[in-house]
């Protein structure tokens, strides 16, 4: 098929949820992606975050290879070789007192685990989430999503979420009650515009919720896995939160949502009162094992710290260069570029010249590649988006 095809296929049959890209993507390798008339496009949307690894790395591509013929479904009520060993790899992967994990299949799912959990430790109802901030698209994760947009058509959502300010301890303060179950924030807000919160905020967070006796559930889904140059991001501040949701770039492309706790507050659930069937699926496992190990072997976080450190110096020369970039921001490869105007005139002429960026809101221009991509890689997305500020600037200095 070719792309036209495709997407006329996909348009009659798929829903229609998602703004589309007008190209059909049929392969992927490291940060490059191909459509299906064989154009090549640099990935800066990395998946949303999900493919730190690079596309088809050949150690997940083995793993998968090898479990396949062994066993595809294993029901968590049976036990199973490779979960055992994802178990103990993601305990060791992430801070120390963090060790007990429950098994699902996507970002949103390892919020409402936590969410539940968080309510059967404390016994209290109410959750603490953020202005801007993006926790997913089901019932209790939609009820800390921030964003109008994705909230408005299906309220009423769950009352008992209220949201402070991010970076800002005295608006969490001030919606604390005596039903305050926990506070449910992202290291670096994502999808609300790559905010990072300012310095010692998080150690602030953390004594709060130790004052209070509250949990601290911090949601490290696009931030996990060496994206911000630490394993995870909570290591800058040398925090631990009581739970921590994990998904994304877990298992190197494959489907898995991860909630990992404090043992005591893991064991707070009694047997039967959460569960999922394809959670901790042995093709996950697999490859979410494969995926941790090359992690750590391609020290890919270092690497996440360099070339981020690279990007982002490049992308504040451009900033001192034009006047319609307001701000540069981020974490290693975790970065956001906030313009005058709405974006999207960048980023379709991006895609036109062979990049693939994503956005965060109207105004920002988001960057979550894979973290092995390479120096020349990012050296023509600068010298592309140079181009295109210079157009945008000429056409924004005559209105
Ligand atoms: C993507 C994301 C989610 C939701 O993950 P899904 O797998 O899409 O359900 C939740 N929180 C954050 C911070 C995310 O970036």
């Amino acid at each position: 098929m070719n792309s036209q095809e495709i997407m006329q296929l996909e348009d009659e049959y798929i829903s229609n949820v998602y703004p589309k890209r007008n190209i059909a993507i049929v392969k992927g390798q490291g940060a490059l992606l191909w459509d299906a008339d064989g154009k090549e496009y640099i990935d800066c949307i990395g998946g949303h975050g999900s493919c730190n690894i690079g596309h088809c790395h050949p150690s997940v591509i083995n793993a998968i290879e090898a479990q396949l013929p062994k066993l595809m479904i294993c029901p968590s009520i049976l036990y199973s070789d490779v979960r055992a060993v994802f178990g103990k790899k993601i305990a060791k992967l992430t801070p120390n007192a963090l060790n007990k994990s429950f098994l699902s299949n996507s970002g949103a799912e390892a919020v409402e685990c936590a969410i539940k959990l968080a309510r059967k430790y404390t016994k209290k109802t109410e959750i603490i989430a953020m202005k801007k901030a993006f926790h997913g698209r089901l019932g209790f994760s939609l009820s800390a999503t921030w964003k109008p947009k994705y909230r408005k058509p299906f309220e009423p959502l769950n009352p008992d979420f209220s949201h402070a300010k991010f970076g800002d301890i005295q608006s969490i303060k001030d919606v604390i009650t005596e039903k305050t179950a926990g506070v449910l924030i992202e290291p670096i807000q994502g999808e609300g515009g790559v905010n990072p919160a300012p310095e010692g905020f998080f150690q602030e967070l953390r004594e709060l919720c130790n004052d209070k006796g509250i949990l601290f559930i911090l949601d490290e889904i696009q931030t996990g896995f060496g994206r911000t140059g630490k394993m995870f991001a909570c290591e800058h501040w040398n925090v631990v939160p009581d739970i921590l949701c994990l998904a994304k770039s877990v298992a190197g492309g494959v489907p898995m949502g991860v909630t990992i706790a404090k043992e005591n507050v893991m064991n707070a659930f009694a047997t039967g009162e959460h569960g999922t069937t394809f959670g901790g699926n042995p093709i996950a496992c697999a490859a979410a094992n494969a995926s941790l190990d090359v992690l750590v072997e391609e020290r890919l976080t270092e690497r996440a710290a360099e070339m981020g450190a690279y990007f982002k110096k490049k992308l504040t020369q451009l900033k001192e260069k034009y006047k319609i970039i307001r701000d540069v921001r981020g974490m290693g490869l975790m970065i956001g570029v906030e313009l005058r105007f709405d974006c999207r005139d960048i980023l379709l002429g991006a895609l036109e010249r062979g990049i693939l960026i994503l956005s965060a809101g109207r105004n920002v221009l988001r960057f979550l590649p894979p973290l092995v991509i390479k120096e020349e890689h990012i050296d023509y997305v600068i010298d592309t988006l140079d181009e295109l500020f210079q157009e945008q600037e000429a056409n924004w200095m005559k209105k």
